[in-house]
């Protein structure tokens, strides 16, 4: 009989990008415009390009966290006033149909290594020609008049529309991280819970009445998951530097330039510095990459909510109560790692095992499994 001689359900990494959409990479704040992406040049469709090489080089759907305002009709901007400087200030000559047809082609041909997600029109809040941070908060958690966040949702939708983008967005990423983890603001995440989002993910440390979550990566706001996103590991307009520090949480969060090189044609280059710098949390026995949101969504909670005890050969799993907020929206499998000889196989006690491989650079088994009861076990065969 063969013992184990560790297990885990691995702590899970997804991957989101913000300030994705806009055209012009030009840091506009200081004269108020907005911040975009402060790149050293213009954006073009192999930026997208270089979103689908890191998901499909690493196997994950990383978010792309989209402003959208310029992909917008000028008078579709000009219609929501605090959208912009008067109307100045958006420059979308920077987009033209030739782009925005090459950019929804590679967005719709990378579904799986693209997720996109809501972050906003414009970022910012403009009272006539001077902004204030933050697209649907203000920065002491005030949420903006409800019926512009419509008006917000509404052109977000029709954007992504008009350019074959696909469904609305199940996740959102708050702009200028500002969020308020508030029971008073059940009327704005109904209208967004009403859109369709399901995950939000955001900095705790920014986060306005954090320390009202209780669970230490991610609380239950009205109904809709909210995740840390932890620090960064970039400030948000390097690129092609070198990538420092740990991922400690579930979320490598970053900045579109991150991710980019001064020369289109060379974006790869860049891709591959993350590619190889997150592929090492896949070997690790207590961390994994998780394919999508929904699957890192599920992990993270039987990850918290799961205790695992081993006994020789035996790994009982007992799982506490999950809210029924969640049940809705995370799957009912989840991965657990065991570091055992090679050729051990498994057997389920009051549990299905979906899957089963060994990974020879990790030196560990990963099996996808769906518990029928709280408490289950994993045996040696
Ligand atoms: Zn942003």
């Amino acid at each position: 009989m063969k013992d184990i001689i560790d297990c885990c359900i691995p702590l899970p990494l997804q991957i989101v990008i913000d300030d994705v959409g806009w055209w012009s990479g030009e840091d506009g704040s200081k004269k108020h415009e907005p911040y975009r992406t402060g790149f050293i040049r213009d954006h073009v469709p192999a930026d997208y390009q270089a979103i689908a090489d890191l998901g499909s080089k690493l196997g994950m759907r990383p978010q792309a966290a989209m402003i959208l305002g310029e992909w917008a009709e000028t008078k579709d901007i000009s219609s929501i006033p605090s959208c912009s400087k008067s109307g100045k200030g958006w420059n979308p000559e920077n987009c033209n149909k030739i782009l925005l047809e090459k950019t929804s082609n590679i967005i719709q041909s990378n579904q799986a290594n693209i997720e996109i997600t809501l972050h906003g029109i414009s970022h910012e809040y403009w009272k006539e020609d001077t902004f204030t941070r933050g697209e649907w908060y203000d920065q002491n958690g005030k949420i903006r008049p409800i019926d512009e966040c419509l008006q917000r949702l509404e052109l977000f939708k029709k954007i992504m529309y008009d350019n074959l983008l696909g469904l609305f967005p199940e996740s959102y990423v708050p702009t200028a991280f500002v969020d308020n983890f508030s029971p008073n603001k059940e009327n704005f995440l109904e209208l967004f819970k009403k859109y369709g989002i399901k995950y939000i993910s955001t900095p705790f440390s920014t986060m306005l009445n954090a320390k009202e979550v209780k669970n230490k990566y991610y609380g239950i706001d009205n109904g809709i998951i909210t995740i840390d996103r932890g620090q960064d590991l970039m400030q948000w307009n390097k690129f092609n530097v070198p990538i420092e520090g740990e991922v400690s949480g579930p979320i490598c969060g970053m900045h579109w330039p991150n991710i980019l090189h001064e020369d289109p044609a060379r974006n790869n280059e860049t891709v591959d510095l993350w590619v190889n710098h997150l592929k090492k949390y896949q070997l690790k026995l207590d961390r994994m990459l998780s394919k999508n949101t929904k699957e890192m969504c599920s992990q993270l909670v039987y990850h918290q909510q799961t205790l695992l005890s081993l006994n020789s050969n035996t790994v009982d799993i007992e799982s506490s109560k999950i809210p029924e907020d969640l049940i809705r929206i995370i799957n009912n499998s989840f991965f657990i790692k065991i570091d055992t000889d090679m050729n051990a196989s498994f057997e389920g006690r009051n549990l299905e095992i979906v899957s089963q491989e060994y990974t020879h650079e990790g030196g560990h088994h990963v099996l996808e499994v769906i518990p029928h009861e709280d408490q289950c076990a994993l045996i040696i065969k």
